[in-house]
């Protein structure tokens, strides 16, 4: 027999030093791509048919749907990394030079969010009561304990700052409520300037030049990125890469660790196209919602299961519409606009998607990316499709001028969107530390730790995928 007539599998490494991934969204995707980069033999299971998880975008003629996010932020090298190597280059598409415009609904109006000393001065979104409270912010002390997001933004900048800048903000990217989010663990960076440098406008001055040290680039300057077939193509790119190591319709069930002492092995139980299969595997990731995590573990540690089933995840609608462009009184000159919570809407805000990138809508015509429900109004991401796509056109009849009817609407909705670090999350991530110490070569490695945005995900995954290399590395010694 020649080494041609080997099939993968005869080169499966001892189980102890073979890697199971479970969740092909693109943590798991990022993590295992760099696993077998490291010449570290891995397996990734999905239980979905495709890989990319909330990062879905589909086509219907030449109206482009993304399901999930709608773009990335640059903020790490990593990014260029990937596409050079996964020869995504030509694919990759940066935003239009508008989408640095941003709007925020104030008394049923859109105003541009003021990018400069001047425009602040003179923007309507907050009294001069409010922009004069902000020169105070150098001045005000560290917090004493653990601030919720709402806390630390009235304590440091003022009410008005958080009603109609910073509430918004957290429902664009959290769908969240910053009442509820610990500061701490949701915008770690927003806290280390005044843990770290002692005020926020300080310390962004300062921060900058470190993140310039680490070739890392700030969320409010990074380019904002997607691709000529949207978000999907990278986890569609990374799943092509790793060939017969994905398998799809493959749900992870149960892991059982199968030899005691400090380097267990561990049985993974999958249903597989309606049968049952179980491998071995010396290292298990949970690259999955904290819900679909915590019914793997429960046999094993039901504690630990109850912890990760704490952890809220809101429902969100996402309401795509398609118009003749003609049909739209508001020049769709930026990325979009945000609703602030004291305005009373039903929609959390609205991405102008076709300004962003070309190729989302035929000649002629623009597509709107709504999004509703959320922590603010969960109960309206549960109302029927007809419901959704009625009472997202109603808001943008109201608030763009919106006439006629459209030329398509999908709706898409998440049961359970984005993990929301709430106040307490600090006890869910030292949950997770002792579960990967008391179950040594258990790794989590999704948006439920270390960030949510898609760049974050990435630099997560790129930092499991060294530790899982150390602890293989100490097992062979
Ligand atoms: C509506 C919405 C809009 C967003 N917008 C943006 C945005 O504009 N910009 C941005 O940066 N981020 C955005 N995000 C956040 C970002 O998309 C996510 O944080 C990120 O994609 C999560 O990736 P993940 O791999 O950690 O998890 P997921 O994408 O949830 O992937 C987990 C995978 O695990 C699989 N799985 C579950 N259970 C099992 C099991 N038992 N066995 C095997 N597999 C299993 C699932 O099928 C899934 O494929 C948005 C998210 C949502 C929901």
């Amino acid at each position: 027999m020649t080494a041609a007539d080997l099939s993968p599998d005869a080169y499966l490494p001892a189980a102890a030093e073979s890697v199971v991934v479970i969740g092909a969204g693109i943590s798991g995707l990022c993590l295992a791509y760099w696993l077998r980069k490291k010449n570290i033999s891995v397996t990734v299971l999905e239980a979905g048919a495709e890989a990319g998880g909330t990062m879905k975008s589909s086509r219907s003629g030449e109206w482009l749907i993304e399901t999930g996010p709608n773009s990335a932020l640059d903020t790490t090298p990593l990014f260029g990394e990937l596409f050079r190597e996964l020869g995504l280059e030509t694919d990759v598409l940066y935003a239009s030079d508008v989408s640095t415009n941003r709007y925020i609904v104030r008394n049923g109006i859109l105003h541009p969010l003021p990018t400069g000393a001047g425009a602040f001065l003179a923007s309507p979104l907050w009294s001069w009561r409010g922009k004069l409270r902000l020169l105070g912010e150098p001045f005000i002390g560290r917090a004493a304990r653990e601030e919720s997001i709402a806390e630390f933004v009235e304590r440091r900048l003022g009410r008005e700052f958080l009603d109609y800048a910073i509430n918004p903000f957290v429902a664009g990217v959290y769908a969240g409520n910053p009442s509820d989010l610990s500061v701490q663990e949701a915008f770690p960076k927003l806290y280390a300037l005044e843990a770290k440098y002692g005020g926020i406008l300080k310390g962004a001055l300062l921060s900058a030049r470190e993140r310039r040290a680490r070739k890392e680039t700030a969320k409010n300057t990074a380019r904002m990125l997607s691709f000529r077939d949207g978000m999907q193509t990278l986890p569609r790119s990374l799943a092509a890469s790793l060939g017969s190591a994905l398998r799809l319709g493959a749900g992870v069930e149960q892991v059982i660790p199968m030899r005691a002492g400090r380097r267990p092995v561990y049985t993974v139980t999958t249903k597989e196209n309606g049968a049952r299969s179980q491998r071995e595997a010396g290292v298990v990731v949970y690259a999955t919602p904290a819900a679909a995590s915590a019914r793997i573990v429960r046999p094993i540690d039901p504690a630990m299961a109850e912890t990760l089933d704490s952890v809220y995840y809101p429902p969100v609608a996402e309401v795509f519409v398609g118009i003749p462009a003609g049909q739209i009184r508001k020049p769709l000159d930026g990325f979009g606009f945000l609703v602030p919570e004291l305005e009373n809407r039903k929609i959390l805000g609205c991405i102008w998607s076709s300004s962003l990138f070309p190729g989302r809508a035929p000649a002629g015509h623009a597509a709107l990316t709504s999004f509703v429900g959320g922590s603010r109004q969960p109960e309206l991401a549960g109302r029927s499709d007809a419901e959704l796509a009625e009472l997202v056109l109603g808001e943008l009849r109201d608030l763009l001028g919106l006439e006629g009817k459209p030329s398509i609407v999908s709706v898409i909705r998440w049961e359970k969107a984005i993990p929301q670090y709430r106040l307490g999350y600090r006890s869910v991530l030292r949950a997770m530390d002792r579960f990967e110490q008391n179950f040594q070569g258990s790794f989590f490695c999704s948006n439920a730790r270390g960030g949510i945005a898609v760049g974050d995900c990435l630099m997560s995954a790129y930092a499991v995928a060294g530790r899982i290399e150390t602890y293989l590395r100490a097992g062979l010694r």
